[in-house]
């Protein structure tokens, strides 16, 4: 047999890389400045680089319990007890994953079998969508609409919501702050879920990383904390945006005992554990005073009113972000083609490396006048991109 009659699955043929990280690529093929990709290309906290050093240092180079460091448990339990003023039990409601990547999809596997339908807000971070079809789960998709006025936030329209909840619902995803938008879900619109999972008998899985990346006095609320959620959430989260570490692959999932016994199975076999070491560094990145996140939403909110202003004045339309660290830009104005062509330009000639909209959807039209820029990098790389987007008013 020839490699070309090699098979590969059914599920595998149904998805694509990821375009995101493809951005990433041709940001270096092409010597681009990388806003691309969600990564910092600054230090991390020093106290925990030290504490990763010291624990490698101290041989913690075998296999943590596999789901998770007891100690690192522990300090995931007491800072979810200091800023949610949720009580948890570590020992039977936390898995340590590979990322808020692994969580996901282990919770997804965990909790869905092929059939069961789950509710996604599009756009969506893009790993919702091979999530689903690994899992076999059905999306049935949530349009956010981007705001008609620089006051408001991106919205969702309640029929639709109420309309995508059916029989077959097992679950829903939420995302907040999310990304791509900027969106941070509000009480009342995380209530209205909240009902509407529990008329579905449905989970909420939600993906957490952003929590501390707020602007302009936006509350982050976690679903888990709403009357009647507690034991029908899992939420995620991880160490990588919060404590500029996205290459350690340290994050986890917070659920009741039932839902974690059988997140933990998939984990178990999936990945087996987080990198011991890392974990270790993690009590110490959890440990961190307050003035940390202040510090963080601070230095964030230069950065994003720095590419803000800059993207506004070189003609994009740009919705501004009320958490996370990415701008959603329309490019309508520019005439230029779509997203896609408007990315490859961007790259190519412009030298700064952007996401086509598009991969945010997965009706690819309500993206094709979209890019997005992400803003979690050195003032200086910011300039230089600055720098470079004065191009567009000849180039493109
Ligand atoms: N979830 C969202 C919403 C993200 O934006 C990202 C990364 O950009 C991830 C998850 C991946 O996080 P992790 O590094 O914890 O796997």
């Amino acid at each position: 047999m020839t490699a070309s009659n090699v098979q590969t699955s059914h599920k595998v043929q149904r998805f694509t890389e990821s375009v995101i990280r493809d951005m990433t690529r041709q940001a270096i093929e092409h010597g681009a400045v990388n806003l691309a990709q969600g990564f910092p290309d600054f230090a991390a906290p020093e106290e925990i680089k030290r504490a990763a050093q010291l624990a490698i240092e101290e041989d913690l180079n075998q296999y943590a319990i596999t789901w998770g460091a007891k100690n690192f448990r522990a300090a995931i339990a007491q800072k979810f007890r200091e800023w949610q003023k949720l009580e948890i039990n570590p020992e039977r409601e936390v898995t340590v994953c590979c990322g808020s990547t692994e969580a996901m999809v282990a919770s997804m596997l965990a909790l869905l079998n092929p059939g069961d339908e789950i509710v996604i807000f599009e756009p969506f971070y893009e790993n919702y969508g091979p999530d689903a079809i690994l899992t076999g789960a059905v999306p049935r998709y949530v349009t956010l609409h981007p705001p008609k006025r620089a006051t408001d936030d991106w919205s969702f329209d309640v029929d639709e919501l109420r309309g995508a909840f059916t029989p077959r619902t097992r679950a829903i995803i939420i995302t907040t702050p999310h990304n791509p938008t900027g969106k941070v879900f509000t009480r009342p619109e995380l209530e209205l879920i909240r009902d509407l999972c529990v008329e579905h008998n449905a989970v909420a899985i939600t993906d957490e990383i952003y929590e501390h990346i707020l602007y302009d006095g936006a509350e982050h609320t976690s679903i888990a904390t709403l009357d009647g959620m507690r034991d029908r959430t899992v939420t995620i989260n991880s160490l990588s945006k919060t404590y500029s570490v996205t290459g350690w692959r340290v994050g986890w999932a917070i659920a009741s005992p039932d839902l974690t016994s059988a997140i933990r199975k998939v984990h178990d076999f999936l990945t087996v554990g987080a990198a011991s070491p890392l974990q270790a560094a993690g009590v110490a990145a959890l440990s961190l005073p307050r003035a940390y996140y202040d510090d963080l939403a601070e230095k964030y909110t230069e950065r994003r009113d720095l590419l803000l202003s800059a993207l506004l004045e070189v003609g994009f339309h740009a919705y501004v972000p009320r958490g996370a660290y990415y701008i959603i830009t329309d490019i309508s104005n520019f005439n230029a083609g779509d997203d896609r062509t408007f990315a490859r330009r961007l790259v190519q000639d412009v030298g700064v490396g952007a996401v086509p909209g598009s991969g945010f959807y997965r009706h690819p039209e309500l993206g094709a006048h979209q890019i997005r820029f992400t803003f979690c990098k050195k003032i200086e790389t910011l300039e230089h991109a600055i720098e470079n987007l004065q191009k567009l008013r000849t180039t493109v």
